[in-house]
């Protein structure tokens, strides 16, 4: 019989045996969730002996909850997740345009897991379109809640399209189009301030020496450059000791003293190009949302594609981890794609419950197999002399060199 997982005075406590929720996913959800669970329980076994062990939950979302229980995303979902704290989740589907909302949207809103955090690095061996992989080693902190992902948009010539057109044309003076479509993009101090105090405290705890807020707000000045501004704000508020900004530093002429934080920000179009040609000049940046939706995939495309890149959400102790991509439906079932994007977000997720030990075993072990050429068809496709395996193949071969 597992244990919950518990806070006391703010501390996660993980108990021995913990309950860990999971959702499958639709798609080829199921294929990698049998891999990355099968990797995760040997390396648990092979870390702590018989003295540490996961109980899993089997919890419900998207397909395969609607075909149990007719919903997409039941309440008890939600509460089960809110209730164990930690949990774990493949992908799940959504329709473009019309039909339901994001369900993964959905749930970040709903269990308020205000962070993205997506660590991007790269593993030796793994093809890359640019020439210096491995000078990128950055965690991206994506605001998760607000932006243009708050859910706040009509069709074009709905009541509601047409009533708040007339409320901007007669209140506010501002002409739209009558057949546009309309979106608010909220993005709030609070919101703001709380992302930036996450990123802050990573920097800070893994004694990294850069933090970027990566912003359009030259152009959308009250929502992106506010954003800017209330980091810095944040930055100076509660972490003034250890961080330093990029003006300080060229007024007074000096390098960046050691153990401090050099604060910086760059606009994002800007930005696409630094990650590129100064890669190694960036270790955590810190957006709003819809940013970080495209530097977290443009990022990955630079190690190895989406198939290695993982992700968190996590709220104040709330966490669920989850593989960055989405189903690939038509590899659902074949047994063919790469699981390794949720094994390294169940690596993140035993790091979060400090079984250290545990995740280690696994990176170096992914590591190891990638160096084998045993890889997946994504990566065996732009490898030469590759082992192509399977989903389940490639686990094999990660519990192998762990054994
Ligand atoms: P996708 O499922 O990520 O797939 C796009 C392509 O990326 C695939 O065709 C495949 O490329 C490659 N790919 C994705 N996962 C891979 C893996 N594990 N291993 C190797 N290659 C992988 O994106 P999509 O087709 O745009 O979205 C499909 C559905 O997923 C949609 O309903 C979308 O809403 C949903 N989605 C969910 C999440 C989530 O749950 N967090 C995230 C994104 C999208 P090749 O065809 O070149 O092999």
């Amino acid at each position: 019989m597992g244990q919950k997982i518990t806070v006391e005075a703010g501390v996660l406590k993980v108990p021995d045996n913990p309950i860990i929720p999971f959702i499958e996913g639709d798609g080829t959800g199921p294929d990698i969730w049998r891999a990355t669970r099968s990797v995760v329980e040997f390396a648990v076994r092979k870390a702590y002996g018989q003295s540490r062990r996961i109980e899993w939950k089997e919890i419900l979302a998207g397909e395969k909850a609607f075909k149990t229980t007719g919903e997409w995303l039941p309440q008890a979902t939600l509460d089960a997740v809110r209730d164990h704290l930690v949990a774990i989740k493949g992908p799940l589907a959504t329709p473009v345009g019309g039909g339901f909302r994001s369900l993964n949207v959905t749930m970040r809103q709903a269990l308020d897991l205000y962070a993205c955090i997506r660590p991007i690095r790269w593993f030796e061996g793994v093809p890359s379109p640019v020439r210096h992989p491995e000078k990128v080693n950055v965690v991206v902190f994506r605001e998760n809640t607000e932006d243009t992902y708050a859910g706040l948009e009509w069709s074009a010539g709905s009541p509601e399209a047409l009533r708040l057109r007339e409320f901007l044309a007669c209140e506010l003076g501002c002409r739209v189009p009558e057949d546009a479509g309309l979106g608010i993009k909220p993005i709030s101090r609070t919101a703001t301030r709380r992302i930036m105090r996450k990123a802050l405290r990573h920097a800070v705890d893994s004694a990294q020496r850069v933090i970027t807020v990566v912003h359009k707000g030259n152009i959308m000045k009250f929502t992106e450059g506010s954003f800017c501004q209330w980091c810095y704000e944040l930055a100076q508020d509660e972490f003034g000791e250890v961080v330093v900004t990029e003006a300080e530093l060229a007024s007074s002429g000096l390098t960046l003293p050691g153990g401090k934080i050099l604060l910086n920000d760059r606009i994002a179009d800007n930005m696409f190009q630094q990650v590129l040609t100064r890669t190694d000049e960036y270790r955590v940046l810190v957006m709003p949302n819809l940013n970080g939706d495209y530097f977290s995939d443009a990022l990955a495309a630079q190690v190895g594609g989406l198939g290695m890149a993982p992700g968190a959400n996590i709220g104040d102790h709330v966490a669920l981890f989850e593989a960055t991509h989405g189903t690939a439906p038509k590899y659902a079932g074949l047994d063919k794609v790469n699981p390794g994007s949720l094994i390294l977000s169940a690596v993140m997720m035993l790091e979060y419950m400090v079984w250290k030990e545990a995740a280690e075993e696994i990176v170096q072990a992914v590591a190891a197999t990638i160096k084998q050429k045993k890889v997946t068809y994504d990566l065996a496709r732009m490898m030469e002399g590759a082992d192509e395996v399977s989903t389940s193949g490639f686990a094999e071969a990660i519990v192998a060199n762990m054994e």
